[in-house]
């Protein structure tokens, strides 16, 4: 399968055996803070930092997989140009209607009993649009997960339009409740997966992603997942840039979130929810004695948290309020700060 993927230019990394989340990291990576982008494993053939490994060089293929035989698949979605509506059918708590299609006010008399998982949200937002629903276009690679949700892959016709991911319970960038959108920055575990909760399966015949909708592209661009391509190719921003006073409580805070978003490629079992509550429960002590925004920490935290475990973001958020909230309650006010 890994080969396959890759015979078609769609850079493919492993998957922890069981797993959906990618391959643990080398000791090095684990351990040592740093961006992937400057990792000197990948020049090595490791496979560390999960999607950021991906490729498609068919004796790299061959060595990660002759390694690990039992390592399922991940394909990075954004060099794929590929884009997939990751669909979920979560038990959850339902949100305001104002949170379900963020940006479109559901009236009073649209009734939403019954509502109950992305298969709801996304019928809604296609019924809205008066188009077909994604979840049954039968023209297109759908794939069903063990939990009982749906991928459905589209490619990018339009590659110089570049779409980031998100997660439907984003509040900045979603397109709706429980529909999770993986693009640029983001990765699919490929059909035929096995993990101990089941079986990756495409559904009916198709096994090509279809064009991208144009209305659901419209949609993707209305819901601020375009990627603004940056007017100069330079140097990117370092994280010092931002107004942060050394020391400060903002530079308490990304240090913290640092410790979070290092978590990403890394394996269950090295820390994460812990990492996690730390943060927020700092983060929230900063913020209850007034040295930070509690809104804007719990962005911050709830991004880490998505990037280091895309697949576990209702678990995270509420890691984070309950977290948050009890630091809130502690005002913690750090030694140098006024
Ligand atoms: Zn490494
Ligand atoms: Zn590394």
């Amino acid at each position: 399968m890994a080969r396959w993927l890759a015979g078609r230019q769609w850079p493919v990394h492993p998957l922890a055996p069981g797993r959906k989340t990618p391959a643990a990291n080398c000791e090095q990576c684990r351990t040592r803070s740093h961006e992937p982008s400057d990792c000197p494993c990948h020049a090595r053939g490791l496979w560390c930092h999960g999607f950021h490994s991906a490729t498609t060089e068919l004796t790299r293929i061959a060595a990660w997989w002759g390694r690990e035989p039992r390592a399922g698949v991940g394909v990075s979605c954004g060099p794929a140009h590929l884009v997939v509506l990751d669909v979920d059918a979560h038990a959850a708590h339902v949100p305001a209607r104002d949170r379900l299609l963020p940006g479109i006010r559901i009236p009073e008399q649209v009734d939403l009993a019954g509502l109950a998982s992305g298969f709801d949200t996304l019928a809604l937002l296609a019924a809205y649009r008066q188009e077909p629903n994604p979840a049954e276009d039968e023209t297109t690679l759908r794939v069903r997960t063990p939990s009982g949700g749906l991928h459905i892959w589209y490619v990018n016709s339009e590659p110089a339009v570049r779409y980031r991911s998100s997660t439907g319970s984003s509040p900045r960038t979603a397109l709706a409740w429980q529909v999770d959108v993986r693009a640029h920055g983001g990765y699919v575990v490929a059909p035929t997966t096995r993990i101990t909760a089941g079986v990756y399966a495409p559904l009916g015949a198709v096994r090509e992603p279809a064009p991208l909708p144009a209305w659901l592209a419209a949609e993707l661009r209305r819901t601020g997942h375009v990627i603004q391509a940056s007017p100069v190719p330079g140097p990117r921003p370092q994280r010092q840039a931002r107004p942060a006073r050394p020391g400060g409580a903002q530079a308490l805070l990304q240090s913290l979130v640092e410790t979070v978003r290092e978590c990403a490629g890394q394996t269950e079992g090295t820390g994460f929810t812990e990492k996690l509550n730390r943060a927020a429960y700092t983060a929230g002590g900063l913020a209850g004695a007034g040295h930070l925004n509690q809104a804007e920490a719990r962005q911050e935290l709830t991004e880490a948290a998505h990037y280091a475990r895309p697949h576990q973001t209702r678990r995270s958020e509420t890691i984070i309020d309950a977290a948050l909230s009890a630091g809130a309650s502690r005002p913690f006010h750090p030694k140098g700060l006024a």
